[in-house]
């Protein structure tokens, strides 16, 4: 008795952390509340009691297991799950075919799926696991969306609309610890990593909303620019962006999606080595190590040379496009020279590179940078240009609301913050 009690203990944490990804802390597994939850699901098992009795028995007792967004899961990884419940491949492929396609938001509305497996999926996952907290729209048409966690942490996240488009800036952390001294994000160290389902249900919620407003369109892009350092957050990251690119769901194609990292090195070789074929983008901000280690700590850490080399495993394993963002900042790295440096840098793979240029958002706690002006930036790009480099000016969205990823979030928290939100548009072709 006490051994089959023991497996069902050990197979049934197995299952959770395999379901969820959950970081369950000592506490909670040896709680009455996680052993209650044992004997419950231990039940459903041995079928002798119905999983709906039990599901209704947990809400009635007042105990809510700790459910994840269903989000969360990869379709192989879901597919696995109900596999072990006796369920066929077919039931995952009904299942995503509702969650993706049809969109719904609660289980019940699933009505061709057997109630037997609603029931299962209903006593371990959820639909909603962010609840919108505020939205603001912009004359452009880009919205801003605050939402809430479900430990009450706020994220942000932003639809832009682009002329070949529609794209989504996502968020991958609460806070972030890489500490860049231009960025908003920055002045709130890390609370926590978002979850696999906390992440792609971002783009889900966007999506409800063009949904529901009727517009009739479809997220086309996704951004992995929001608040946060993804490749500190990276098998979260990359599970996420299985999940919204795969053809049985979201099937947004991985050309357009795109990454961006202030750049660290042991990630962007794992990211090479993936199969993931999505854009990556380094934020460089800084042609010599001592311009960027005064703009960006994580320097310290890891100094350009090393990125570069990582960017150079990446080109030639990948042969895909990588893209530099280079923040222009008021005579600190706008001038000639630091063009021709960044030009130096890139010898060798200007082939496969392109840059970003990105107007500076003033941050008020950051008041020592400003904004490079206009003709600076032109005259940075012209130099680009003549050096044969591919160039790229972003263009901003949102201006009339609170300008960019970050901000709506650090407002509401009583933290002014900035980030930027994304565009590639190259000036030539607008
Ligand atoms: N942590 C990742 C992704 C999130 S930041 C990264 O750093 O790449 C997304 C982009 O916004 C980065 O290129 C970042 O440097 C830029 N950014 C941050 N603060 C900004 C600001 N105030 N104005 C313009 N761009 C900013
Ligand atoms: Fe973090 Fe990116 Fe902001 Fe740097 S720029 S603090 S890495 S979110």
């Amino acid at each position: 008795m006490l051994r089959t009690l023991a497996l069902l203990y050990i197979t049934l944490l197995r299952d959770y952390l395999f379901t969820s990804q959950k970081v369950l802390t000592y506490g909670y597994i040896l709680s009455g509340r996680f052993l209650l939850s044992i004997l419950q699901e231990g039940l459903i098992r041995s079928k002798t009691v119905s999983s709906w009795a039990l599901a209704k028995f947990t809400i009635e007792k007042g105990i809510r297991m700790n459910k994840e967004s269903i989000y969360g899961l990869t379709f192989d990884q879901l597919a696995a799950w109900l596999k072990e419940y006796g369920h066929k491949k077919y039931r995952t492929l009904q299942v995503w075919d509702w969650l993706y396609r049809k969109r719904v938001t609660n289980f019940s509305e699933m009505i061709d799926v057997n109630q037997e497996c609603l029931q299962l999926l209903a006593a371990h996952f959820i639909l909603q696991s962010l609840s919108e907290h505020l939205m603001q729209e912009s004359a452009d048409g880009t919205i801003k969306f605050l939402f809430k966690l479900k430990d009450d942490n706020l994220i942000e996240t932003v639809l832009m609309r682009h002329k070949f488009g529609l794209s989504v800036c996502v968020t991958t952390q609460v806070g972030c610890n890489m500490g860049c001294s231009f960025c908003a994000s920055g002045l709130l160290r890390k609370n926590r990593d978002l979850s696999s389902g906390e992440i792609a249900e971002q783009i889900m919620k966007v999506q409800h909303h063009l949904d529901n407003t009727k517009q009739g369109d479809k997220v086309s892009h996704v951004v992995v620019m929001g608040i946060g350092e993804p490749f500190d957050n990276y098998k979260n990251v990359i599970d996420a962006l299985w999940i919204i690119k795969d053809h049985n769901g979201l099937a947004i194609p991985e050309r357009h999606i795109t990454v961006s990292t202030s750049g660290l090195p042991d990630k962007i070789y794992e990211f090479a080595d993936s199969n993931l074929k999505v854009n990556l983008a380094i934020s460089l901000h800084a042609p010599t190590n001592e311009l960027r280690t005064q703009i960006m700590k994580i320097n310290r850490a890891f100094p350009i040379e090393k990125i570069m080399q990582a960017v150079d495993y990446y080109l030639e394993k990948t042969n895909r496009r990588i893209t530099l963002e280079y923040i222009m900042l008021k005579d600190l790295n706008d001038r000639r020279e630091h063009a021709l440096q960044l030009v130096a840098l890139i010898e060798g793979k200007r082939r496969l590179t392109n840059v970003n240029l990105i107007p500076y958002n003033p941050v008020d706690e950051h008041h020592q940078y400003q904004r490079s002006e206009h003709e600076s930036m032109l005259a940075f790009y012209d130099t680009l240009k003549k050096q044969g480099i591919n160039c790229s000016i972003r263009l901003e969205h949102g201006t009339d609301i609170d300008a960019a990823c970050g901000q709506l979030r650090s407002k509401q928290i009583y933290v002014e913050a900035r980030m930027e939100v994304y565009l590639y548009d190259d000036p030539e072709n607008s």
